[in-house]
């Protein structure tokens, strides 16, 4: 395989925002959900997670273009128990959902102690930090997962079942951000694969297996066969109650219920979103919390070569919101409304 030659060009981010939002915009969609859409794409492109940045933009517009997501959606919110909100995404993307539910999840999570989202009928195309960064920096610890498409064995198996299904959490911190980590069920997310593929790379052995089963390390065969679960069983057990919390929990799809429906745009199936909100004032009793997790973190950062999950993410933030991000050109053109 080769190594495909692909041009990019440095952009400062509050001109990327403005272009994304454009994007959406002319692409149909309402002013709500393009902003909100777009303030995640940048944050993933702000924090270097590539994967889930710009690059999935072709993904966005195919879905908006085929009518499978719903541009102008108006996500609704009810409380159906004292502490779990349902939100119904009228079939749009998950980004605006999330901005409406921060506000009534913080005051129910601070009332109750404790609150679920419910997140129904919306398409996640991102990652799930972005939201629970959001939640932890209101002081609350979280818990978030979402399935996809079958990409996933299960143990034992060779045919793709669950989705990568990505668990995050966060931690709240005083003076520091919080600490979260977002990580998928597999050994690496897709996108990671689909970037590799794009850009004529190899990927490292024991991410993936072809169609017969064999392990590979071309990224289009893994495409075409299946991602592994990390840790082999565990990873695939975490894989499992993703699928029935994202689904069967929250009245939504398993994995290959959505791809049997997805009409295979290139943009993100139909599906559900777990989030647990807990008020560690209400479950401790008071705010020793914060300091007794730095205790735990400071052991952690004694040894060297150990550092804290979301930390590289975080410096790669602090870089890029100083020098811009590079974006290739094919996504710049489309950015541009030339294709
Ligand atoms: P990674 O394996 O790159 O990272 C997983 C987590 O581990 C991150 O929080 C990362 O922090 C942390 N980490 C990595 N290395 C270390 C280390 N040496 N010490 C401590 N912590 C470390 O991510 P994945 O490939 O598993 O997932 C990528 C993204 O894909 C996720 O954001 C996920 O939400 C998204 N995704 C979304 C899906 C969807 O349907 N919407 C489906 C599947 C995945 P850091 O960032 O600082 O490196």
């Amino acid at each position: 395989m080769t190594s495909l030659e692909i041009t990019k060009k440095r952009i400062e981010l509050h001109e990327l925002c403005t272009l994304i939002e454009e994007t959406f915009r002319r692409e149909g969609c309402d002013d709500a959900n393009s902003r909100a859409v777009a303030q995640t794409l940048l944050k993933a492109e702000r924090d270097g997670a590539t994967s889930h940045g710009v690059f999935r933009l072709p993904g966005y517009l195919a879905s908006l273009r085929s009518g499978k997501v719903n541009g102008h959606a108006k996500p609704k919110i009810d409380v159906t128990a004292p502490s779990i909100l349902r939100i119904d995404g009228d079939g749009g993307f998950a980004p605006l959902a999330h901005q409406l539910l921060l506000d009534p999840l913080e005051r129910i999570t601070r009332s109750q102690g404790i609150a679920m989202a419910a997140i129904q009928n919306t398409y996640h195309f991102s990652a799930l930090w972005i939201e629970l960064e959001m939640l932890a920096e209101r002081g609350l610890v979280a818990f978030a997962c979402t399935s996809y498409k079958p990409a996933l064995p299960p143990a034992g198996g060779k045919k793709p079942l669950y989705g990568t299904n990505p668990i995050a959490f966060a931690w709240p911190r005083t003076n520091n951000p919080p600490l979260v980590f977002d990580q998928a069920s597999s050994v690496v997310a897709r996108g990671e694969v689909m970037l590799a593929a794009r850009d004529g790379r190899q990927v490292a052995a024991g991410i993936g297996i072809d169609p017969d089963g064999l392990p590979t390390t071309e990224p289009e065969a893994i495409l075409k066969g299946a991602l592994l679960p990390y840790g082999g069983y565990k990873g695939a057990s975490i894989a499992l109650m993703v699928e029935l919390l994202a689904g069967p929990l929250l009245g939504e799809c398993l994995s290959i219920e959505a791809a049997k429906r997805d009409n295979n745009d290139g943009g993100p199936p139909r599906g559900g979103e777990f989030i647990l909100a807990i008020s560690p004032e209400r479950t401790c009793g008071s705010s020793r919390y914060l300091d007794h997790a730095e205790v735990l973190f400071s052991a952690m950062l004694s040894e060297s070569g150990v550092r804290l999950p979301g930390d590289s993410r975080r410096r790669k933030r602090t870089k890029i919101e100083e020098s811009g991000v590079e974006i290739e050109d094919y996504l710049l053109s489309i950015l541009h409304g030339k294709k």
